[in-house]
C-alpha cells in the first residue's frame, strides 16, 4: 500500500473555471481519508485529478515518493469505484471481477484465486455466476469494489459510492467498508458529500467549500474544534445553532433573546471582541433543560433515545437535543442553557473560531 502528497493542487477548467484551489493533503499508508463538502465544492475533481482523469492545471502530486503529476491513469496503480457502479450488464459476477486481469492477460489460476479471494472478503461466493441485473444494489456495489480489490491497487478511490442506496443499505454498506479497510489495511481517498459518512468511515477528514480545503483533521478534532462557521455548520446533524451576539464589558453575551453570563475563561477568550459582535455556537446537544434563557417549544421530535426540540428564544429559532423522551406540546415555555465547555465562538468577520491560540 501507499502513501500520497498532494501540493498545492490547483484545477482550472475550460473559461477559466477553477474548481480546486491550492489544495495540500498527506496521506500516510493505509489511511481512510474522506473528502466531504456540499455538491460542487471540487471534491470530485480532486479525486479525478489523483486518478489522473483530469489533468493538474497547477501543482504536484506524488505516490510513494514518485512524482505522477503527468503519468497517465493506467501507469498510477489507482483503482476507482463509482457512484454508478460500472458494471458491465453482460458479464456475470465473476467475468466483471475478473476483468482487469483477463485485459492484462494474467494466467487464469491465478485470476481465479484472487476473484475467489475477494468474492469471499464482499460475501459474493454464492453470486459469481450471476449478471449485476440479478443482484441487489449493495451487492452491485460489492462487486464494483471487489473488482478495485482484485487489482491489487496502491490507492482505492471511491466517488460517492453509497449514494445510490437506500438509507438502510447505506448503513450496512458503511460498516462492511469499515471492516474491508481493516482487512486490506488499504489507501483510501473517498468522496462523499454526507457528513455522517465522513464522521464515521474516516481516519482523516478534509472539509471542503467553494473549491478550498477549509479544514483537516480527524472526525473528533473537525467536530469539537471547527476552524470556522462553515465546518462548524457542515459538520453534525442536526447543525449547530449559531447566534450573533455582542460581548459586553461587564462579561455577559447580550443578544435580543437573552443575556448570558460568561465564564472567566470565555470573557479572557473574548477580551478583544468586547464591545463586538461574534457569532455564538453551540451544538443541539449541548444545550441543556436547566437554565435561565426562556424558550417556547414548537416541535417535539421523539427519536428513541433523544428528542429533538425546535423552538424560540423569543425570536431566534434554535433546535435542542435532549436525552430522553420529552413529551413537550406546541407552545410549552422551557428554561434553557448552555453547556459551559461546548460553547463556540466565531469571529463575524473573518468567519474563523476564536480561539486560545488567537490571544497568544
Ligand atoms: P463536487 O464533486 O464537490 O460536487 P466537482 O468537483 O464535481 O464538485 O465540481 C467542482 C466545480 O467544478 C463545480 O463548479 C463544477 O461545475 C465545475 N466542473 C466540474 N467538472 C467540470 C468540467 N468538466 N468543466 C467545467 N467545469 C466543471
Amino acid at each position: 500500500m501507499s502513501s500520497l502528497n498532494l501540493i498545492n493542487l490547483n484545477k482550472i477548467y475550460d473559461h477559466n473555471v477553477q474548481a480546486v484551489y491550492d489544495f495540500n493533503l498527506d496521506v500516510n499508508d493505509g489511511e481512510f481519508v474522506v473528502l466531504v463538502g456540499p455538491s460542487g465544492c471540487g471534491k470530485s475533481t480532486t479525486l479525478r485529478m489523483i486518478a489522473g482523469l483530469e489533468d493538474i492545471t497547477s501543482g504536484q502530486l506524488i505516490i510513494d515518493g514518485k512524482d505522477v503529476t503527468k503519468m497517465p491513469p493506467k501507469d498510477r496503480d489507482i483503482a476507482m469505484v463509482f457512484q454508478n457502479y460500472a458494471l458491465y450488464a453482460h458479464m456475470t459476477v465473476y467475468e466483471n471481477m475478473a476483468f482487469s486481469l483477463t485485459l492484462r492477460k494474467e494466467n487464469s489460476d491465478l485470476i481465479h484465486t484472487k476473484v475467489m479471494a475477494a468474492a469471499e472478503i464482499l460475501g459474493l461466493t454464492n453470486q459469481l455466476n450471476k449478471k449485476p441485473k440479478q443482484l441487489s444494489g449493495g451487492q452491485r456495489q460489492r462487486v464494483a469494489i471487489g473488482r478495485a480489490i482484485i487489482r491489487n491497487p496502491k490507492v482505492f478511490l471511491f466517488d460517492e459510492p453509497l449514494s445510490n442506496l437506500d438509507a438502510k443499505l447505506r448503513n450496512s454498506m458503511r460498516r462492511e467498508l469499515l471492516l474491508l479497510h481493516k482487512k486490506l489495511n488499504a489507501t483510501i481517498i473517498y468522496v462523499t458529500h454526507d457528513q455522517t459518512e465522513a464522521l464515521t468511515l474516516a481516519d482523516k477528514i478534509v472539509c471542503m467549500s467553494m473549491g478550498y480545503v477549509q479544514q483537516v483533521g480527524t472526525p473528533l478534532e473537525l467536530y469539537e474544534h471547527p476552524k470556522n462557521l462553515f465546518v462548524a455548520g457542515f459538520i453534525g446533524l442536526p447543525s449547530m445553532n449559531f447566534i450573533d451576539v455582542q460581548i459586553t464589558e461587564d462579561g455577559k453575551m447580550v443578544c435580543p433573546s437573552f443575556e448570558y453570563q460568561l465564564s472567566a475563561d470565555h470573557q479572557r477568550l473574548l477580551k478583544d471582541y468586547v464591545g463586538k459582535t461574534v457569532v455564538f455556537g453551540i451544538r443541539p446537544e449541548d444545550i441543556v433543560e436547566d437554565g435561565d434563557i426562556d424558550f417556547k417549544v414548537k416541535i417535539n421530535e421523539n427519536l428513541g433515545q433523544s428528542t429533538l426540540v425546535h423552538g424560540l428564544a423569543k425570536e431566534k429559532k434554535l433546535v435542542c437535543k435532549f436525552k430522553r423522551w420529552c413529551a413537550y406540546k406546541q407552545n410549552d415555555m422551557i428554561k434553557i442553557g448552555f453547556v459551559e465547555e461546548k460553547m463556540h465562538f466565531f469571529d463575524k468577520e473573518t468567519t474563523n473560531a476564536i480561539t486560545e491560540a488567537h490571544n497568544e
